[in-house]
């Protein structure tokens, strides 16, 4: 935390300030849970983004400027192609299609590692994510709660606009399991309470693993394949790869 902070202010950016437990109930009342031991600094330039719909919206762009979009079996590569001096030339589906380009771009997230060998380079990790459906009077009187993000805790949101729900994810958590296993349900649940205590034992809507691939400096690899001509490689969000997005794109 206090490196982001002096990386803030060596970019002139906005730098968190520390707020204390009293400066926190008197701003965001909502807050009742008991925070022990947490030293909180807020940051007001932080905020929220919609990922799918820029996501989609990017999606569509590329589609205007000529793009194909495949999905389903026919979009779900199973083996990358390589010609006979081991160019990378396309990717066979699981329907036995096969596309074929000039460049082919690798940027499969967590599951880049089933169709090339990584070297142990990525981690796959599982992140926890629970969400509470809300009535439409607590969407109106959640809306206005901070975004709660702690290293060890998770992220909390407040409602998003569709929708009534609050959203939790833990971080670092790997399971090979579907669903989420009970002692990290626990978990969500106590730093659920820590900030919002009366929400804290409602019923979670759903509860899933999302998949995300960490490299061990937790920054992306986006490079040329040093040994497969053809091959790129576009991965390792390493759980903060979403806000690069304007960046890449
Ligand atoms: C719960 C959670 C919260 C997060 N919060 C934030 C945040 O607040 N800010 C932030 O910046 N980042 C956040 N992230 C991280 C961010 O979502 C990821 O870093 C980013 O999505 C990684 O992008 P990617 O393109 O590498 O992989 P992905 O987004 O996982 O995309 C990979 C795509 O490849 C597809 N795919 C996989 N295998 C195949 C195959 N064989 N054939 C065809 N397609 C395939 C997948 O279906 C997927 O669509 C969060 C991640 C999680 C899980």
């Amino acid at each position: 935390m206090r490196q982001s902070t002096e990386t803030a202010r060596k970019l002139d950016l906005v730098v968190a300030q520390p707020v204390t437990d009293e400066e926190i109930r008197k701003r965001w009342p909502l807050i009742t849970g008991k925070m022990d031991g947490w030293s909180t600094v807020w940051n007001h330039s932080a905020g929220w983004v919609n990922a799918r719909g820029a996501l989609t919206q990017l999606a569509q762009a590329a589609q205007e400027n000529g793009a194909r979009c495949v999905d389903g079996p026919q979009g779900h590569v199973v083996q990358l192609l390589y010609d006979e001096d081991g160019k990378c030339i396309g990717a066979k589906s699981a329907d036995g299609s096969a596309h074929f380009a000039d460049i082919v771009i690798l940027a499969a997230g967590a599951a880049a590692a089933t169709l090339l060998d990584l070297k142990g380079q990525l981690v796959a990790k599982g992140h926890t994510v629970g969400h509470i459906k809300c009535t439409p009077a607590e969407v109106k009187k959640y809306q206005e709660i901070p975004i709660v993000a702690h290293l060890e805790g998770g992220l909390l949101f407040p409602p998003q606009e569709d929708g009534r729900t609050v959203s939790l994810p833990r971080y670092r958590s790997d399971n090979k399991d579907d669903g989420v296993p009970k002692p990290i349900d626990d978990k969500m649940r106590r730093w659920l309470s820590e900030c919002f205590h009366e929400l804290a034992g409602r019923e979670w809507f759903e509860t899933r693993l999302c998949w995300d691939a960490d490299n061990p400096d937790l920054h992306f690899l986006i490079d040329k394949h040093p040994n497969q001509p053809g091959l790129h490689l576009a991965v390792g969000g390493s759980a903060h790869g979403f806000k690069m997005m304007p960046v890449i794109a």
